[in-house]
């Protein structure tokens, strides 16, 4: 694909594109709302169980490939996508309505990801090998010689996030670490951004073709999650899954894949209200600054991050009543804006409207939003209500949230050990808060994937330390990240060797280490033996 290739509307199956229909889509102006061409044939059920099938089929030739020939087509996927220049940034913007800048940094993230996997597994260190020489007079048994390291699971399912265009979708995340570690991918496109989905598959397939990765590699389908979705985590040949989106349709997923006659795992990245404890001292010393920050961050992208902060715990009195006055009016003055897509706005505008009519809170900024316009919106209640009724965490997916007013710290504690796991939690602290950061720490290590000081959660770099994961229902399995170098661990498992011969051995297990990578041998860590 290049910058002037025509749109086909057709999914990618393999190295072609569909023939067949199940029927027309259409991606829509996320401004306007008005139909968008071209129209998009939604893959047949034969076509979804044959892009599974070419998948499995290429899973042993592209394992095989070396790390060197794997990062060159990470690298090539990360160069189409920069060729694609304005045509992607324009179609992308269209059909989501994210400002040029938003999308253009989202592509560095998106060519950034695959570059850095593209160095890691060069580097190859992240396959975790082990090494347990023989020692055949050990007593009373000999010990054999034991080798083990991480190896690829197999083909992967990944769906599209909607509100990630690129970073979370074809090319993004979760097909940067599968296709790293040595699977190959399914992708089904989110339909609402298909022809953003079809520029970055075809991207990606020029990649494969050009780098002489084996047909099946990769395959794009569009049509309905429900169906097709449903599928490709149900097919055979698929051994993960990788989901950014509701509740309910990530549950809906883990499902089906824990009802197959080999139940496979899902990586779920679902809901998440990251809350953020602001603590007395951070609040005398800096509470303008932090209502600043609040309102950057719970309005950044329309409110449209799972890491948005959507609960605020802030002391009851005189300077709490400061930031919430502060936030309130900085939330009143932001102008709405349109989202994603329309079943978003519809979703976000039920759950404001709800909320405003609810008893238990105190609306401060009504959701004046407009026709297809989300507005800011700001409730607020006490601990005991919010502990008292725990529907009021529910993920209001948008640029709302909701201050809850602590009077003593231990009514913090109480709720950071009994709620819902997250994302993020996020602590604005000063000297003389050091105590009650501490504790608050301890209570949610357990409770979340990364703890932000003085911050604010918007914002996931990509890096080697990075977590974006957490215990449910953030994800369904909190031992995972989907952001960072651990990402990788996802579409993995340990494999060993015991008394193997030399020649069957990965390279990166093999005496004299040929591979160079940083490796366990008996007991030690180095790259020397
Ligand atoms: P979604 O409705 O869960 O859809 C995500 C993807 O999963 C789509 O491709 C969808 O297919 C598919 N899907 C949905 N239900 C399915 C099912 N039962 N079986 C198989 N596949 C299924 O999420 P969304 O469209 O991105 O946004 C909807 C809501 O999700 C938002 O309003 C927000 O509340 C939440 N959300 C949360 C996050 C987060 O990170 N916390 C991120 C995005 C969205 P279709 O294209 O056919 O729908």
């Amino acid at each position: 694909m290049t910058a002037t290739t025509e749109l086909q509307g057709r999914s990618i199956i393999g190295f072609g594109r569909s023939q067949a229909s199940a029927g027309l889509m259409y991606g829509t102006n996320a401004a306007t709302g008005e139909r968008l061409e071209p129209a998009y044939h939604s893959a047949t059920n034969e076509e979804t169980a044959r892009a599974a099938e070419l998948a499995g089929a290429a899973f042993p030739a592209y394992r095989a490939k070396t790390r060197q020939e794997r990062a060159a087509f990470l690298r090539r996927i990360a160069s189409n996508l920069e060729e694609l220049g304005d045509r992607l940034v324009e179609r992308v913007m269209l059909e989501t309505a994210l400002p040029e800048g938003r999308v253009k940094g989202e592509r560095g993230r998106t060519c950034g990801q695959l570059r850095f996997f593209a160095d890691m597994i060069e580097e190859g260190s992240w396959v975790d090998a082990r090494i347990d020489t023989a020692d055949a007079e050990r007593k009373p048994a000999p010990k054999p010689d034991l080798r083990s390291m991480l190896r690829p699971l197999g083909p992967v399912a990944v769906f599209c996030a909607s509100n990630f265009p690129l970073a979370f979708s074809v090319a993004g995340g979760d097909t940067a670490t599968a296709l790293a570690s040595g699977c190959p991918v399914v992708v089904k496109a989110h339909m609402s951004h298909p022809a953003t989905a079809e520029l970055c598959g075809a991207a990606v397939l020029e990649a494969a073709i050009a780098t002489a990765m084996p047909e099946g590699t990769f395959s794009l389908l569009f049509g309905e999650g429900t169906r097709i979705g449903q599928a490709m985590v149900a097919h055979p040949a698929i051994k993960a899954a990788g989901f950014t989106g509701s509740r309910t349709g990530g549950l809906a997923l883990v499902k089906t894949a824990q009802s197959r006659p080999e139940p496979i795992p899902v990586y779920a990245e679902m809901s998440s209200v990251n809350p953020v404890f602001v603590l007395p001292h951070a609040l005398e010393q800096r509470a303008a600054q932090i209502a600043a920050g609040l309102h950057g961050s719970v309005t950044l992208g329309v409110g449209q991050f799972c890491t948005n902060p959507g609960l605020l715990l802030v002391p009851v009195g005189g300077p709490g009543d400061n930031l919430a006055a502060s936030l309130a009016e900085k939330l009143r003055a932001t102008a709405p804006a349109a989202m994603l897509n329309a079943t978003i706005f519809k979703s976000y505008s039920k759950i404001v409207t709800t909320r405003a009519g609810d008893a238990r809170v105190r609306t401060m900024v009504p959701p004046e939003n407009g026709e297809r316009a989300a507005a800011a919106a700001l409730f607020e209640t006490d601990t005991a209500t919010f502990l008292a009724n725990p529907d009021l965490a529910e993920e209001m997916f948008g640029p709302a949230t909701i201050l809850i007013r602590y009077g003593r710290f231990e009514e913090t504690l109480e709720l950071a050990r009994t709620m819902e796991g997250n994302l993020t939690a996020t602590i604005q602290t000063a000297p003389g808060d050091e105590q009650a950061a501490a504790q608050l720490v301890a209570a949610l290590e357990t409770r979340v994937g990364r703890i932000v000081f003085n911050g604010y959660p918007t914002g996931v770099e990509v890096c080697q330390a990075m977590v974006h994961g957490g215990p449910y229902p953030a994800t369904p399995d909190g031992r995972t990240t989907s952001v960072g170098g651990r990402a990788i661990e996802r579409f993995v498992r340990a494999v060993c060797w015991q008394d193997a011969p030399a020649d069957v051995l990965p390279e990166e297990l093999r005496d004299g280490n040929p591979a160079r990578v940083l490796r366990i041998v008996n007991g030690e860590r180095t790259r020397e033996k």
